[in-house]
């Protein structure tokens, strides 16, 4: 049986059941299967640190602005607005 991924020639030991009452097997090999499941945790856990570095950015500006800052530029950029300035010359 062919692998519709890295189009070897395997036996049918390498392959799983898709379906195990009609017999179907997957059209990728386990190899392959393992290399795309492995994939997909890695861009889980990178979405995950993305969503913890924004929860742990989230800064209350004196301004009365919250906001979130991934980098100081963020922070800079944020100070120069018309919003901060503002509220800031108002106090
Ligand atoms: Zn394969
Ligand atoms: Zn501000």
């Amino acid at each position: 049986m062919e692998c519709t991924k890295c189009k070897k020639r395997l036996d049918i030991s390498y392959y799983s059941l898709k379906n195990i009452k009609n017999n179907i097997y997957y059209l990728h090999c386990d190899i392959c299967r393992e290399k795309i499941n492995n994939q997909k945790n890695k861009k889980n856990i990178e979405i995950d640190n993305y969503d913890k570095t924004k929860n742990n950015k989230f800064i209350l500006c004196k301004c009365g602005k919250e906001y979130i800052a991934f980098r100081d530029y963020h922070i800079v950029r944020h100070e120069n607005t018309k919003y901060h300035i503002k509220n800031i010359l108002n106090k």
